[in-house]
């Protein structure tokens, strides 16, 4: 028997069950098939809740360390140390309650969840071949969100023992004595914070010639300088040539950015050199879909190249680089959803999506860099404040870092906002509003800061760039 739907959705990661929920909001009866035992997909299970529970962890670590500084007495032994045991078991409640939320959810909003892995078979239709078998018929829609999976570089082979990924590197049982990081993206500085407050001797190997490199380039050497005070080690311009892996250890060679070699012994090396699609066994070339390097291609509505079938989420390309974030997936989902409601929607512009990288200090931006404002031909000037003078950041004892504002000269208009420092990844929030709003320097100076808050460094750095800030 073929159970009909209108709308098929492969993948219950944030972009398909997010698409999901949003259909059967819109009177579309939706199935979701996934195969992995909870919803959530990568987010949920492997990425954003735990490695940010992993943080707050190292975070707690943090302050109980400088327990003296806050007044706190700790009783006669005052040894501070890490309880792996505990930080897993509270970090996996977080993780179940989340993808049992999302169960929730898909009942509330009568939509199926079929328990399988999917593969298109052409005509509207898809098989779950493993799992609870059927074929399922879409009347109107087929939306494919497998999403991503770690992915190493030539010559580097994970064993998923030594050489590991930020799927191995979310469960590691005890506290590494060392650990080497390739790549110096989201996932390779969060978790060489990480494991630096948990005690890890942390070294950052990175192939580009700085840290973070999609981030405004003060934004990184803000970043760099911190790192090295908290006793990171990064060499960035540095590339990895060979990692053998031992049963205790992993041996790692890589050439440096002045030519020199370094040989490195480390307890485990964390791939972090980004994510490839995950298509294989989707069918997709075979039912006709236009693919680039794994990626489906899809317009700027998420229409592949065979009608009736659609694509969000860390599986697509747009012919340009796009950003593999959880936020973008589930936006990218309303708006196919929408669409296929008959709804009138526009394409998402990706140059107001905010990037957030949790590491320590934060990172929030969005819009352009100054040097991708300069490209792009823009009159730039930039208006910059910083944390450390600021009454809040004080008291949080987070005085590291700054808001960093690159406008254009011309119309006074915004194009982007960085930050780094406390909070920052709450703050660009109001900074994506803001150029989502096309909002003016003038008018972000006019907007009212409560005080004291870390956002205040968000005006001033308004005023900054009208060469007018008040406390710097
Ligand atoms: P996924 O979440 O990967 O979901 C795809 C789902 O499809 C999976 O559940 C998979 O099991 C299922 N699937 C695949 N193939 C099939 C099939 N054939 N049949 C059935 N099911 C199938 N993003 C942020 O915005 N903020 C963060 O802080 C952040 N932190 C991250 C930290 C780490 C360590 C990692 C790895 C990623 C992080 N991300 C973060 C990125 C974010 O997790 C992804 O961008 C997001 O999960 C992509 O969603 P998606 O729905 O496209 O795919």
């Amino acid at each position: 028997m073929t159970n009909e739907y209108d709308v098929i959705v492969i993948g219950a990661g944030t972009g398909g069950y997010v698409a999901a929920i949003r259909a059967a909001q819109l009177g579309l009866k939706t199935a979701v098939v996934e195969k992995q035992k909870a919803l959530g997909g990568t987010c949920l299970l492997w990425g954003c809740i735990p490695t940010k529970a992993l943080l707050e962890h190292a975070h707690a670590l943090k302050i109980i360390r400088n327990a003296k500084e806050w007044g706190v007495t700790l009783g006669p032994d005052a040894r501070v140390g890490i309880d792996m045991a505990q930080v897993h078991s509270r970090k996996d409640r977080i993780v179940g309650g989340l993808t049992k939320g999302v169960e929730f959810l898909f009942k509330k909003n009568k939509i199926d969840w079929i328990k399988g892995t999917a593969r298109l078979t052409g005509g509207g239709t898809v098989e779950v071949f493993e799992g609870e078998r059927q074929t399922l018929k879409a009347r109107r829609e087929i939306i494919v969100a497998t999403g991503s999976q770690p992915r190493s570089v030539p010559g580097i082979v994970v064993d998923h023992q030594r050489i590991i990924t930020s799927d191995e590197a979310i469960h590691l049982k005890d506290v590494p004595k060392s650990l080497a990081i390739m790549g110096s993206g989201a996932v390779g500085v969060e978790f060489a914070s990480i494991f630096n407050r948990f005690g890890s001797q942390v070294t950052i190997l990175e192939l580009l010639p700085r840290l973070v490199p999609v981030e405004d380039e003060a934004v990184s050497a803000e970043l760099a300088k911190s790192f090295r005070k908290q006793g990171i080690t990064a060499h960035t311009g540095a590339r990895v040539t060979a990692a053998r892996a031992a049963a205790d250890h992993v041996a790692i060679d890589a050439v440096l950015a002045d030519g020199s070699t370094l040989s490195l012994t480390t307890d485990y090396l964390l791939v972090a050199t980004g994510r490839g699609p995950v298509t294989a066994g989707l069918n997709a070339e075979q039912v006709g879909l236009q693919m680039e390097k794994g990626y489906i291609r899809v317009d700027t509505l998420y229409r592949t190249s065979v009608p009736g079938i659609s694509a969000i989420g860390d599986v697509i390309t747009m012919g340009t680089p796009h950003p593999q974030l959880a936020h973008v997936s589930s936006a990218e989902g309303i708006l196919v959803a929408e669409r296929i409601a008959g709804h009138a929607v526009t394409p998402i512009n990706y140059d107001h999506v905010p990037g957030c990288t949790y590491c320590d200090p934060e990172i929030g931006s969005v819009g352009l860099t100054e040097h991708e404002a300069r490209a792009r031909g823009f009159d730039v000037v930039i208006g910059t404040f910083p944390f450390g003078v600021l009454g809040r950041a004080k008291m949080a004892g987070e005085t590291e870092g700054f808001v960093k504002i690159v406008a254009d000269r011309r119309y006074d208009e915004l194009l982007g906002v960085h930050m780094i420092g406390p909070r920052s990844t709450e703050l660009v929030a109001e900074a994506t509003l803001a150029l989502r709003t096309e909002t003016t320097v003038e008018e972000l100076i006019r907007t009212i800061h409560a005080h004291p808050t870390m956002a205040e460094a968000v005006g001033e750095a308004a005023h900054a760039t009208h060469g007018a800030a008040i406390h710097s």
